[in-house]
């Protein structure tokens, strides 16, 4: 069946284009993301659209490489390449969570332990106090049986967006995380600090089975003061270094 593709939002605003390719390099260069993980950002002009690369290696994403997609994952103008099969995941997440303006999927191996094993993803310091009201965990197979593990479908993006609910990342058991922000800077700062918070947590267990993790209350506390001050500081650094190369 020939569909109609969706009608553009028009030209989104160049600074939001800028930092979106930089966040690409930028969490490639982090070792958030590999040849695989993709960030997506919702259009400046229209809630129901956003924008990611089409399918590539994150590192060599460029602005020519943007594709804008409606909230069912269609390109507006595809040009006839491919697109992330997972590309699901963020259009979901834009249609649940109207306070989302940047989505990043990665498969950071620091962070796999803890959608595989029954030991919960805990905030071990004041970087990742965004993760204090706890991290979810999505298990693909609870409602669609064997598969490739992939969320590569409307209904399976569904289900991992209710998963999320109102929280700041979601693990995917056997396969990543899905981290989201208000901007590109919060999406990208808590990818980078949700995986060194990872490593941490793994060297504090295997030093001692006694981790004071931060208090709930302590985390919303650093929350409420502004979270690592909006991630503004790093990441005017971060795009500095990845825009140089
Ligand atoms: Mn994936």
């Amino acid at each position: 069946m020939a569909q109609q593709p969706p009608t553009s939002a028009g030209l989104a605003d160049p600074a939001l284009i800028q930092d979106l390719v930089a966040a690409y390099r930028i969490l490639a260069q982090q070792g958030v993301l590999d040849g695989f993980g993709h960030v997506s950002a919702r259009h400046n002009r229209a809630a129901n659209r956003f924008i990611m690369s089409r399918s590539l290696a994150p590192e060599l994403v460029t602005a020519a490489d943007l594709i804008e997609f409606d909230l069912d994952g269609n390109a507006v103008d595809a040009k006839g390449r491919a697109l992330y099969s997972e590309r699901f995941i963020h259009a979901e997440i834009y249609r649940a969570r109207s306070d989302v303006r940047a989505v990043v999927h990665n498969h950071a191996p620091s962070v796999i332990p803890f959608g595989v094993t029954n030991v919960p993803l805990r905030p071990m310091y004041h970087m990742a106090s965004f993760i204090g009201s706890g991290v979810p965990v999505f298990d693909i197979r609870k409602l669609f049986g064997m598969t490739d593990m992939l969320v590569s479908d409307s209904a399976k993006a569904r289900t991992l967006a209710q998963t999320l609910g109102d929280k700041t990342c979601v693990l995917m058991r056997g396969h990543g995380v899905a981290v989201v922000g208000p901007n590109i800077p919060y999406a990208v700062g808590r990818s980078i600090y949700l995986d060194l918070n990872a490593k941490i947590q793994a060297q504090a267990m295997a030093l001692s089975g006694n981790v004071t993790y931060l208090d709930p209350q302590e985390a919303q506390k650093i929350m409420d003061a502004g979270e690592n001050r909006g991630y503004e500081r790093p990441w005017e650094l971060w795009k500095a270094k990845a825009m140089a190369k």
